[in-house]
């Protein structure tokens, strides 16, 4: 028999998309896994919910909660957390996650050790989590997004490999919005906004509310070709949405401004290319996603020549 079928830690890992790919016994025992049960990482969250098994989750909206933790889950290279099991076990979790966003989960039990200082832990885990999210749609919110642009940079110096984009995403005439339905219905549409990112999201990007009705997006180690496909997507996502259940005619759009990683960019290099293009957007009708380009290089976006 191998070592890690044997061991008491639990070991698992997750694909890029989240989907488990290996599970050792404990692993499966604790989350109610059989031998060829490979679902992904939310499916599996939702079914322990469901039954009661698993990792204990304080929340009476499962939905709400995997939303939120999908879109910080495995951003950093390595994070540790403490998590408590149904069956009464505590557990010391770690995550690592590499280039390509495959994710390994190491977990022991750690029932015996420090039990006096547990719930200061847990209290420190919570504040931590709300220095990280926005309060009304629990993406990350704008300090965690702009840590996230920082290591985006730090990892495009020198390595071209992860050169990737930056969008800004905000959504058209909301104030209007809000004027006519009120700020209620607004924060439903932001809401529903931040949920059609979850299905467009992928492991290695990062997205999060930066200001009112603005949203970034990361995109590491993606052309600006591809990062254009994929907000095209979000776009027509949007459009299709209808948001507000008691006015099915309601729809939103919103409009994109992309810029691709240059050598020696700096965070505020980069941000500041992405609000221009996000300028032109709104101004040649909003509802489109405009990319900044050199002057000149692009008949589609020249700076100097549109302003
Ligand atoms: P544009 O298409 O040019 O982006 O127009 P806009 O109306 O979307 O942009 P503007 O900046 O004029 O208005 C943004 C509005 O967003 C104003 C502000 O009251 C509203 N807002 C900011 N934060 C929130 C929020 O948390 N909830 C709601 N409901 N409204 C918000
Ligand atoms: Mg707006
Ligand atoms: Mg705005």
């Amino acid at each position: 028999m191998e070592l890690e079928a044997r061991s008491p830690v639990l070991i698992a890992l997750y694909d890029q998309h989240d989907r488990l790919c290996f599970a050792n016994d404990a692993f499966r025992a604790a989350y109610n896994l059989a031998p060829d049960d490979f679902p992904t990482w939310a499916d599996l969250m939702r079914r322990n919910y469901a039954c009661g098994k698993g990792t204990v989750v304080k929340t009476d909206d499962i939905e709400t909660w995997i939303a939120a933790t999908v879109h910080r889950r495995g951003k950093i290279p390595f994070r540790a957390l403490e998590t408590d099991l149904h069956d009464g076990r505590w557990l010391w979790m770690t995550e690592t996650v590499d280039a390509n966003g495959c994710m390994l989960c190491i977990a022991v039990d750690i029932t015996s050790i420090r039990a006096d200082e547990r719930e200061l832990r847990q209290d420190r885990d919570f504040a931590v989590r709300a220095s990280q999210v926005d309060e009304l749609t629990s993406v990350p919110n704008r300090r965690y997004t702009m840590d996230r642009l920082t290591d985006f940079i730090t990892n495009c110096t020198g390595n071209p490999d992860m050169w990737g984009c930056v969008a800004i995403i905000d959504i058209d005439y909301f104030k209007a919005i809000n004027d006519r339905y009120g700020h209620q219905r607004g924060d439903e549409v932001l809401l529903d906004f931040a949920r059609q990112m979850q299905a467009i999201v992928r492991r290695s990007d990062c997205f999060g509310r930066i200001g009112g009705e603005e949203f970034m997006l990361i995109l590491p180690d993606t052309t600006v070709s591809e990062s254009h496909l994929i907000l095209d997507r979000v776009l027509d996502k949007v459009r299709s949405a209808r948001p507000l259940s008691n006015i099915p005619e309601f729809y939103y759009t919103c409009s994109v401004g992309l810029a691709e990683y240059r050598d020696g960019d700096s965070v505020n290099d980069i941000y500041a290319r992405a609000d221009e293009a996000l300028y032109l957007a709104k101004r040649e009708g909003r509802d489109r996603v405009k990319r900044y380009t050199l002057a000149g290089s692009d008949p589609e976006f020249c700076p100097d020549q549109t302003s």
